[in-house]
């Protein structure tokens, strides 16, 4: 795994073709060097709700978004199941240092300190010390977190590679471009490979269950951000990304139909949270009605089944507490300038 160079590997020759010598190399196609595989973490046993990008290329291996420390049996049984253990892994691609997307990172390192794990500057002090990360989260889920995410073992600082968006990583012959996409979180970013043209996206395209149209806002705090989020969807358009890969959960195969649609019903969730709070009594309630009206939503697009999959997946309360700080963070900001203009 090289970052930030042209240099590449040579696949090892395989056995069949040994007789062949060093042109061997010449003669595999290209595409049965390089693979993207789909690890499905079972999150809470619930398939097809947070999984794992496997990337191989030239013998080399990386994973984007290992998951949470709760899934991390589940994360090495679906790697053996591919032929990959914990030892094969280069490196630790992180969308954001969420635990649900990042929090097996340090466990992984402590298996095999040789992976480096490559994440966005904002996040990686919490990567290092997870305790400021963790004290939130239990503000959030303080009855289940260990559970829900497991253990968050500590990175060290020697395994961590600091991004800030446009480097590109090297992982055999494939390239990944990195582009800082924040929205979702301050230290959100997306990959971008150069073979099938995949853009790895984290959280910034949604929550998308692979085979399902419908698209839905995960929107936690404390980070949310419209206008960020907005220039977020132009970056990773301009890059004409051929499929998605969400981790909530999986491929997207049209990238600009996707992006307009979750764009649209980001704003609308965002336009109804606003109405929710100058009408509601109080913040239970605003909650209340906010479930109830998100729910409905869902309903009209997708059967009952799957409006539970993805209402478990993207914590809708959180959601709720997410979009209502950004909106009461705009008014007082809209308050202010008014003052100030007045
Ligand atoms: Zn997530």
């Amino acid at each position: 795994m090289i970052h930030d160079s042209n240099a590449t590997v040579n696949p090892p020759c395989p056995r069949t073709d040994d007789r062949l010598g060093a042109s061997c190399v010449t003669l595999l196609p290209r595409a049965a060097m390089h693979k993207i595989t789909t690890l499905d973490d079972h999150w809470m046993a619930r398939p097809r709700s947070i999984g794992t990008a496997l990337l191989e290329s030239d013998g080399h291996h990386a994973i984007v978004d290992p998951g949470p420390g709760s899934t991390l049996n589940t994360l090495r049984h679906e790697l053996r199941a591919h032929g990959v253990s914990v030892s094969d892994l280069d490196a630790i691609l992180l969308t954001h240092i969420h635990l649900d997307h990042a929090g097996a990172s340090g466990a992984l390192v402590r298996e095999n300190p040789r992976v480096i794990v490559y994440v966005h500057k904002l996040g990686a002090p919490h990567m290092v010390d997870p305790s400021k990360l963790l004290a939130s989260a239990a503000r959030l889920w303080p009855d289940n977190l260990g559970e829900l995410f497991g253990e968050a073992v500590p990175v060290p600082e020697s395994n961590l590679q600091i991004l800030e968006g446009r480097e590109t990583i090297t992982l055999g012959s494939r390239k990944i471009e990195v582009a800082y996409t924040p929205g979702h979180a301050a230290h959100h970013v997306s990959y971008f490979e150069d073979v099938e043209g995949v853009a790895f996206v984290g959280d910034t395209t949604g929550i998308g269950i692979e085979g399902q149209s419908y698209v839905m806002p995960a929107t936690p705090p404390p980070d949310i951000d419209l206008p960020l989020w907005d220039s977020s969807f132009a970056r990773i358009l301009e890059r004409k990304p051929n499929r998605l890969f969400l981790t909530h959960f999986g491929f997207s195969e049209n990238p600009a139909a996707h992006i307009a649609q979750f764009r649209e019903r980001l704003h609308g969730w965002m336009e109804t949270t606003e109405k929710i709070l100058q009408t509601a009594k109080n913040d239970e309630q605003a909650m209340d009605c906010f479930l109830a009206t998100m729910r409905a939503e869902i309903g009209e697009h997708l059967p009952a089944e799957e409006v539970e999959q993805y209402v478990a997946t993207a914590g809708l309360n959180l959601s709720f507490l997410g979009l209502a700080r950004h909106a009461r963070k705009r008014a007082q900001a809209a308050s202010s300038s008014s003052k100030a203009t007045s």
